[in-house]
């Protein structure tokens, strides 16, 4: 997320601001209702942004638990974030078929609305005829899911074996399938959060040092 990442490092003085990717004055789109979507807009909300839309592709969530979804699993509930209590227009059920611009620059969102219908265990997803929608735009941010650690260089070159979602297998002392190469915090677990990565980092540490010795 170049988008985040630049802000950040304004904030932290390492660059000028006037270097990031900004929001002001822009309609801005942010596809994926998740985290990372919802960080989008609460960014996009304080560089001063003309209109923010937060456009996911799944319904809208109950405001409370189904009867499918008992404690203690993660409560699959809506969530509004203080970013988007700042501004911004969530839409779910839309998908984007296609973006349009000219000399290089995004001006126009093409979307569906699609429903979910269930197809056995999974659901499948449906686009509904006679939805289509043109909406002008000036910045599109793209929040739309983190799959897995980059597999590019380092681990292709190396030939970590990966899970079925594409993150580095490590066994109890987080060493890969590599003897020697060891592997801790989202490249392992896949996304999580900060206070895993701390923790799975400091066992890591423990696990190397037992090795060395
Ligand atoms: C948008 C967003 C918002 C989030 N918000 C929250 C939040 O509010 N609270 C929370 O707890 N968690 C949040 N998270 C999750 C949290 O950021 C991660 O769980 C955490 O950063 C994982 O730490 P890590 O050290 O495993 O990986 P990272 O923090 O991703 O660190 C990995 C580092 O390795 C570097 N790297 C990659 N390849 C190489 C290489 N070949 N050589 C050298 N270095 C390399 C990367 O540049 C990176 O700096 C958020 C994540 C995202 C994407």
């Amino acid at each position: 997320m170049d988008y985040l990442v630049m802000q950040n490092r304004a904030n932290a003085g390492e660059i000028e601001p006037a270097r990031v990717i900004s929001a002001r004055d822009k309609i801005v789109a942010v596809i994926g209702g998740g985290d990372t979507g919802s960080d989008c807009v609460g960014t996009a909300s304080r560089q001063g942004a003309k209109e923010i839309h937060q456009l996911e592709i799944l319904p809208e969530p109950p405001s409370d638990r189904t009867a499918d979804n008992p404690w203690p699993e993660w409560p699959r509930i809506l969530r509004t974030s203080t970013s988007h209590e700042e501004g911004c227009m969530r839409r779910w059920c839309v998908t984007t078929k296609k973006l349009t611009g000219k000399n290089g620059e995004v001006t126009h969102l093409h979307g569906a609305e699609v429903e979910w219908q269930a197809d056995g265990p999974r659901y499948k997803m449906r686009e509904l005829p006679g939805t289509e929608f043109v909406m002008p735009v000036d910045l599109v941010l793209l929040a739309m899911g983190f799959v897995h650690v980059e597999h590019s260089d380092l681990v292709e070159k190396m030939g970590l074996s990966l899970d079925k979602k594409g993150n580095i297998i490590t066994d109890d002392n987080f060493e890969t399938s590599i003897s020697g190469v060891f592997a801790a915090g989202d490249a392992a677990s896949g996304a999580s959060l900060v206070v895993r990565a701390i923790d799975a980092g400091r066992k890591a540490a423990d696990a190397i040092d037992r090795k060395l010795k």
